[in-house]
C-alpha cells in the first residue's frame, strides 16, 4: 500500500454509529418535554422530541422526515453540529444524569433513510415560474428544496464538480464522509431540481444569460477562499489554505508535500 492509500485510511469516519438497540434505548430515555429547550437551542428548530419519539416507536422514516423537513442538510449536521453547546447542552437531563445523544440519534435516523434509499419529499404541483440559484451549498440546496416542494422549476448553478458546498468539500471525511452530503444533494435532485455543476457564473455562463432564463435569481454563494492574514511566510511553499487543503483530501488530490520527505 503506498503512502497516499495509507493517508486515505486516516480519513475513514471515526465516530461510531448507534445500533438499532442503542438508538431505541437512548430514545426511550427522552422525556419528550412539552416546552423542549433542545428545540430552542437548535439553530434549525428541528422538533427534536418528535423525531426521537418516532425512533422509539420504530417509525424511522417519519423521524428522518421530521429532521430533514426542518433542516435539508440534517444528515451532515448530525455529524458536525457542536451539539454539546446547542441541543444537548440545553437538554433538561443535564441536571440529573447525561443529556440525550441527540446528534447520534439524528445520525441514526438519517443514516437509515440513506441506507434504505428513501425519498423523503415530493415535488409540488408545478408552478409556471422558474428560479435560478447561484451556489449549490447548504443555502442553495435548502432554498431549492423549499421552492421545488412548492412546485417552482429550479436550476442550481454550481461552480464545483459536485454540489454540497462546505459539506462536500470543506469538512474532513473522518467527520463527514462525502457520501452523506451526496445523499442530501440527491434528495434535492429527486425533486426535479436541475443542478448544473462545473458551471461558474461569470466564466461558464454569464449572469445576464441566467437572468434572462429565470423569473427570479437567488444568490447563495457561500464557501470561498480563506483570506490572507498578511503574515510573514503564509505564501511560502508548503503553507496551505485550510479550506483548499481539506477540499483536496475530499477530491483524492492531496498536494505533494503532504507525502512527506521520505515519500513512504
Ligand atoms: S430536552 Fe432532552 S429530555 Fe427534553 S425533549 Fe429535549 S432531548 Fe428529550
Amino acid at each position: 500500500m503506498n503512502v497516499l492509500d495509507r493517508l486515505k485510511e486516516n480519513f475513514d469516519e471515526v465516530e461510531q454509529a448507534l445500533s438499532k438497540q442503542e438508538a431505541v434505548e437512548e430514545s426511550n430515555r427522552c422525556l419528550y418535554c412539552y416546552d423542549a429547550p433542545c428545540i430552542t437551542a437548535c439553530p434549525t428548530g428541528i422538533d427534536i422530541p418528535s423525531f426521537i419519539q418516532k425512533i422509539s416507536s420504530d417509525n424511522v422514516y417519519g423521524s428522518a422526515r421530521t429532521i430533514m423537513e426542518a433542516n435539508p442538510v440534517g444528515a451532515s449536521c448530525a455529524r458536525v453540529c457542536p451539539t454539546e453547546e446547542l441541543c444537548e447542552g440545553a437538554c433538561v437531563l443535564n441536571h440529573s444524569t447525561t443529556p440525550i445523544m441527540i446528534g447520534k440519534l439524528q445520525r441514526y435516523a438519517t443514516d437509515w433513510a440513506k441506507h434504505n434509499e428513501k425519498v423523503l419529499f415530493k415535488r409540488g404541483r408545478p408552478i409556471d415560474r422558474s428560479i435560478g440559484i447561484i451556489g449549490g451549498g447548504p443555502a442553495g440546496l435548502s432554498c431549492a428544496r423549499e421552492l421545488a416542494v412548492q412546485g417552482y422549476a429550479v436550476t442550481i448553478y454550481e461552480a464545483n464538480e459536485e454540489a454540497g458546498g462546505l459539506d462536500t468539500y470543506g469538512i474532513v471525511s473522518f467527520r463527514l464522509p462525502k457520501a452523506v452530503s451526496r445523499w442530501e444533494v440527491e434528495q434535492v435532485e429527486q425533486l426535479g431540481v436541475d443542478i448544473q455543476t462545473n458551471c461558474k457564473v461569470g466564466e461558464d455562463v454569464s449572469f445576464n444569460e441566467i437572468q434572462s432564463k429565470h423569473d427570479s435569481i437567488v444568490l447563495a454563494i457561500g464557501m470561498g477562499e480563506v483570506p490572507n492574514l498578511h503574515l510573514y511566510g503564509e505564501t511560502l511553499e508548503g503553507v496551505h489554505d485550510a479550506i483548499q487543503l481539506v477540499k483536496s483530501t475530499k477530491k483524492d488530490d492531496l498536494p505533494e508535500p503532504l507525502v512527506g520527505k521520505r515519500g513512504s
